[in-house]
């Protein structure tokens, strides 16, 4: 049950800030790639103007919240998330292009921006087609794919901090590295980015995005919920290589399975709960350190109530 603190602050901001949708008690289940998560207390999908001033007015009221993007790299809790989990996507999406360079909002998909960016005869951005997140997350993840990482293409970033500064950022200034930025230590929530891109022949932008796409197909679960890659690639290994080595292909706790077809991947074979997930991720990485004496540590962003 919705407590009245947060009942009242939904009603607040539904009326201050008209432009966003507000849900309340909304299972994040909906909302991840993973289809697993229970209910966040209050759930906002801002307009882009609206996302400072809410987020002043959060930090006023001293109520918890969490910027995500598209939900494609979290495991949310079985038991939700305490309260605002601001999403940015359909509401704050722009794509602007300008010769070589592109404005893209936080919420802008990174298949639309590469899209976008091939139909314009842009190169650079082909690596990041099939990554099925935003550029917000993307730049907080520093994705990468196909020997390609957003941080190669970045102009800048320009991020509210904690403070709320808005400040611009370089990729040197983010110290974005192998799936890692300093947002994940310093917090902060990135607005929108500037991408350099190269020109580039369309049609050979073209047929390397369509190409990427079917080797995605071939070899990743894509039929099944997951977060894509459960854990980072240890130094001088690969994960899936680690956890096939240790006979883990196909290993299940409740409804969380070590994929079939890609042991990086975790997947949601019906209705897995976080906790499964989380036990499965324990046993694999005991199982693989046992026999190879190598960790494993999460790629994935693990929120939400006792869940850590
Ligand atoms: C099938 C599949 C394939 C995948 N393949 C790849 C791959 O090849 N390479 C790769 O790198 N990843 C891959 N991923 C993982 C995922 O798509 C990326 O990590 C992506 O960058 C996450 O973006 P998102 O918008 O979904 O972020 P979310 O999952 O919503 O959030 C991830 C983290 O970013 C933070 N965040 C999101 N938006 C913002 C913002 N605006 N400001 C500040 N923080 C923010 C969140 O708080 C959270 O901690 C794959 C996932 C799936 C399901």
């Amino acid at each position: 049950m919705l407590n009245e603190k947060y009942h009242k602050l939904a009603e607040d901001i539904t009326k201050k800030f008209p432009g966003a949708l507000v849900l309340t008690e909304e299972p994040m289940k909906g909302h991840t790639t993973f289809r697993i998560g229970g209910p966040a207390d209050i759930y906002i999908e801002p307009d882009y103007a609206s996302i400072i001033p809410l987020v002043q007015y959060l930090k006023e009221q001293d109520v918890p919240f969490m910027v995500i993007g598209n939900g494609s790299n979290l495991l949310v809790s079985d038991d939700g998330i305490d309260g605002v989990v601001i999403s940015l996507g359909k509401n704050s999406d722009g794509i602007t292009i300008s010769g070589d360079t592109m404005v893209v909002e936080a919420g802008a998909m990174l298949s639309s921006v590469a899209n976008a960016a091939a139909d314009a005869g842009l190169t650079g951005l082909e690596f990041a087609s099939g990554i099925p997140g935003s550029i917000g997350g993307a730049v907080y993840m520093n994705a990468g794919a196909y020997g390609g990482e957003i941080k190669d293409v970045i102009e800048s970033v320009l991020v509210l901090t904690e403070d709320l500064e808005k400040k611009v950022m370089t990729a040197e200034d983010l110290h974005m590295s192998y799936r890692h930025s300093s947002l994940m230590e310093e917090g902060g929530y990135v607005l929108s980015a500037v991408l350099k891109l190269s020109k580039g022949d369309k049609e050979e932008i073209k047929a390397k995005i369509a190409d990427i796409r079917e080797q995605r197909v071939a070899k990743q679960p894509l039929n099944f919920p997951s977060a894509g890659s459960t854990f980072k690639r240890p130094e001088g290994y690969f994960a899936g290589k680690l956890i096939d080595d240790a006979g883990l292909r196909g290993y299940s706790v409740g409804g969380a399975q070590v994929s079939e077809k890609h042991c990086g991947f975790v997947v949601n074979k019906g209705d897995a709960k976080a906790a499964d997930v989380l036990k499965l991720m324990k046993d694999v990485d005991s199982k693989v350190f046992e026999m190879f004496g190598v960790h494993l540590s999460p790629e994935v962003r693990i929120v939400g109530r006792n869940i850590h």
